[in-house]
Parts: structure tokens; sequence; C-alpha cells
């Protein structure tokens, strides 16, 4: 084992880090607003951009993958989840930006991969049943049963790395396996983190192996939002400004309705955006006429689909459709919606749609998106996908949310779990369509500016760039 080498991670704080007295007095929303008043939404907004190696998206631009460099260092990607996910919708445009030379791993089986591969990128399987097994529950001892598998991963990765320049490690498994092997594999490793590293979601085990593995073994670490880098530094104590934050990029031009993307991408969102929302309700099986609020994401407990029934339950008008499916075990949570939404006598009203591939169509049918996390979002791509299809959004602030969406400007922040303060929110909207069509309209432009594939893409192969050259030395 090459310890030096093995040992070179994350520069340590030599300051305490940040923690809640960084935060502001109060966050900046007009009198009579509803302000969001959760602790972890007043951290993250108060970390200034300056903390961290923010994003410059206005640098050199390089096109995808056609013009790739050729000279450019060569990256193997590795992700644990078949799932379709938010960590791995973002990887498909950088792995398919690299797919020339790059290829990806992954450590289960799912439709994950049939989408990478329908974009041209090399897929590399490498599934054991008893590695995938390792869960949460099971993580004190089940990883000691599961040990002589870990290790021919392990190796098995390390030997996949050695063709590549870079190791990107997209999820908390691929971080653990890329890392065991960087005695073997040499390669600069770096993670992209889209989690919130805190109790509320991962065992006291797991955060202390994500603590030493960054410490020791990641020369990079990339997270999706600063909300998720506080958290990062809370855990390792290492230095903000060695964080490098990439929100998601977002590709709008697949959220404008067919027209008005190829005829005048200015047009006007919503109901003047050229979509005919009858037609496609009646495409999607929505009633035509209702009001609809739309809510997308995986079924889960902490995505509170629960306080989105609670609140229609006051909304004698207003219909809601549930975009998306379990994907980790959730199905209990599934049902217990499903009789929620019996015993609230709103079952008429909500319509669950399971998992759907043409998202933007969906958005477009709505009149409101809603986020209802009662748990800090890491980051949060509904809500940006939301604004890019040009729909006014009411969020949940807290976590990364606050980055993406400012109260009343490009859309409406509100309390997480607090079902009173989204019942108020969706009637404010519901009755003021031109108040909804200038969110919209800022949301569809800061959207399309401020978190692009392109913009996202440059800083994430610069950070590929650095951490190659850095290797070379
Ligand atoms: N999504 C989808 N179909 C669905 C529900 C969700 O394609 O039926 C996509 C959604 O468009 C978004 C992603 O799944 O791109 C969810 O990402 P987000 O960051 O919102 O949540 P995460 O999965 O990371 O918790």
């Amino acid at each position: 084992m090459n310890a030096p080498e093995f040992a070179r991670g994350l520069p340590r704080a030599e300051t305490p880090p940040l923690d809640a007295s960084d935060a502001p007095t109060a966050l900046h929303a007009p009198a009579g607003a509803s302000i969001p008043a959760s602790s972890s939404a007043l951290v993250s907004a108060s970390i200034s951009d300056t903390f961290f190696e923010t994003v410059d998206a206005t640098r050199t631009t390089h096109t995808r993958r056609a013009q790739h460099d050729a000279a450019a260092p060569t990256v193997l990607f590795v992700d644990q989840s078949g799932q379709l996910g938010g960590a791995e919708f973002a990887l498909l445009p950088l792995a398919e930006h690299h797919a020339a030379s790059g290829e990806v791993v992954l450590l289960s089986e799912g439709p994950f991969r049939a989408k990478l591969e329908a974009l041209g990128v090399t897929v590399r399987m490498r599934v054991d049943a008893r590695v995938s097994g390792i869960s949460r529950q099971s993580l004190r001892f089940g990883w000691l049963r599961a040990l002589p598998a870990l290790a021919r991963q392990t190796i098995g990765l390390a030997r996949d790395a050695r063709r590549h320049d870079v190791v990107f490690a997209n999820t908390q498994k691929a971080l653990v396996l890329a890392a065991l092997g960087k005695p073997l594999h040499r390669r600069p490793l770096i993670w992209y983190q889209h989690d919130i590293l805190s109790g509320e979601h991962f065992g006291r085990m797991q955060l202390t192996i994500v603590k030493w593995l960054v410490r020791l073994a990641v020369d990079q670490v990339i997270a999706n939002s600063r909300a998720s880098a506080h958290s990062l530094v809370a855990l390792t104590g290492c230095k903000p400004e060695s964080i490098r934050v990439v929100h998601n990029g977002i590709d709008s031009a697949a959220f404008l309705p067919p027209r008005a993307a190829e005829a005048d991408a200015a047009a006007a969102p919503s109901e003047a955006d050229g979509t005919d929302v009858r037609a496609l309700r009646e495409r999607l099986g929505l009633p035509a006429n209702a009001w609809i609020a739309g809510l997308f994401g995986r079924l889960a407990p902490w995505k509170g689909q629960h306080v989105a029934l609670d609140a229609l339950a006051r909304l004698p008008d207003t219909h809601l459709v549930l975009v998306g499916t379990p994907l980790f075990g959730e199905q209990d949570y599934e049902r217990q919606l499903r009789e929620q939404a019996e015993a609230l006598g709103i079952a008429g009203r909500v319509h669950f749609v399971g998992f759907q591939h043409d998202i933007p169509s969906w958005m477009r049918a709505m009149d409101v998106i809603l986020h209802t996390s009662t748990s800090a979002e890491p980051f949060g791509r509904v809500v940006v996908e939301g604004m890019a299809a040009g729909r006014a959004v009411i969020a949940a602030a807290a976590g990364g949310v606050p980055e993406i969406v400012s109260h009343r400007r490009n859309g409406w922040l509100v309390t997480p779990g607090d079902v009173a303060g989204l019942v108020q929110a969706i009637e404010t909207l519901r009755d003021d369509p031109a108040l909804r069509q200038r969110l919209a309209l800022a949301a569809r432009e800061d959207a399309r500016t401020r978190f692009s594939v392109q913009r996202y893409l440059d800083s994430m192969n610069r950070a590929i760039g650095e951490a190659a050259r850095s290797a070379r030395g």
C-alpha cells in the first residue's frame, strides 16, 4: 500500500467548521411573505459563494461529445445505482460528454444502464448482491459477511480505473470502492457529493466511513449545492474552499413546448407559451379543466407527498398529480399515501401516475409545481426542471433549494412540512395568474442561464482536468 499517496485527501480546516452561528438573522423575503424558518434553510442560505470555489460559467466552453478534446483526461465514472434518481440523471450528460474515451461502472442492474447505453456510453457491470445488499441497517455487521465480495469488487474496479486518468465516484458506495482501491489504481479520485451528510439521512457508521475516506483518499469533492458542501465541512472539518460547488445542469430547451423551442425560445411561458394544455392533458389522461398542482419525485417519506395530500384536503377545487414511484423500497409509503387520500376523501382528486419519462410534458400540463421535502433537499433537480418548464414552483426552503429559488422573484418558498403555509401559497398563486406568469418567466430565464448543461459540463471538466494535471505532478 502506498501510504503517502493514499493519505492525500482534502485539506483540513484549521478553524472550526461553519455552524449555525454563520446564519443571517432572517431570510430576505418581503413583509407578509411566507418566510421559511427551518434552521437548515438559514444555514445553507448563509454560506456565501466566497466560501467555496463556485462555478464561473463564462470561461472556455467545451461542447459536448462531438468536440471532445482527444487530449482531455479519460474518466472512469462509478455509480452504485441502477435506478434513475437525481444523481444518475446528473451523471448522464457528463458520461455522454466523455463517451468517446470514458466508461461507466455500475454496481447494480436497472434502467440507468439502458439510458447510458442509448447515449453511446460504454457501461461495465460489476454487480455483487452481497455488496449491493449492505444497507444502513446491516452496515454494522453485514459488511463482514460481504468482505470477500467487497475485496473482489474493489480489485476489479481498480483494474478498470488503471485504464483511465481520473476516477469519478458519483455515489457513496462508489466512493467506498474507489477509495479502498486507490492504493491499487493510484488515480486521482473525485467524488460528486449528492447528499446532505447528516444523521437525518445516514447512520453514524456510514457517516464515519465517508468522513475518513474523504479525509484520506479523495482528491476533489464536488458538492451539488452549498448546503451539501456545508454538511461535509461540518462532518470532516475540511476547509470550505477545498470543496467545489457545481449545481446540476438541466437541458432547458427540452422543457419548452415543441413549437416554442423551434420557433421562438423567448415565448412567454405558462398559459401563453404555446402549450395546448387541454390537448396535453387529454393525451396524459388528466382532467382538462381542473386546476392542477404537480409533485415530481420518487415516493419517499422525506419527499413529503403526505404534506401535499394534507394541503389538498383544504383546497376543494384543486387536483394533485403525483409523478414518481418508490425507488428504494418505500412501497409501504405509497400504500400509506393511497390510504391517506381515501381517509381524507380526496382520492378522486389525487392522480398517482407512477414513474414517467416525458417529464417536460407532464410539467407543462400543470398549473403549478410543488416541492414538499420535509428534510433538507441536497439540490432538487425537479425544482429547476419546473422552472425550465415555465411553471411557477412552490418549494420547501431547506438545503439546496434556497440556492435555486428566490422567494417571490422566480418562485415561492414555504417552510418544510408547513401544511397551512403550503395551502396559502397554492391559493395565492391560483388566484393571481399575473403573479404566476411573472414568477414563471423569471424562473425559466434562471433555469436557462444559471443551470445550463454547458455551465455544468464546463465546471466538471475543469475539475477533472485539474485533478488529472495534479496527479501528473
Ligand atoms: N424523475 C423522472 N420521472 C419520474 C420522477 C422523477 O424522470 O417519474 C426525475 C426528475 O425529473 C429528476 C429526478 O428524477 O430529474 C429526481 O431528481 P431530484 O434531484 O429532484 O431528486 P433525487 O432523486 O436526487 O432525490
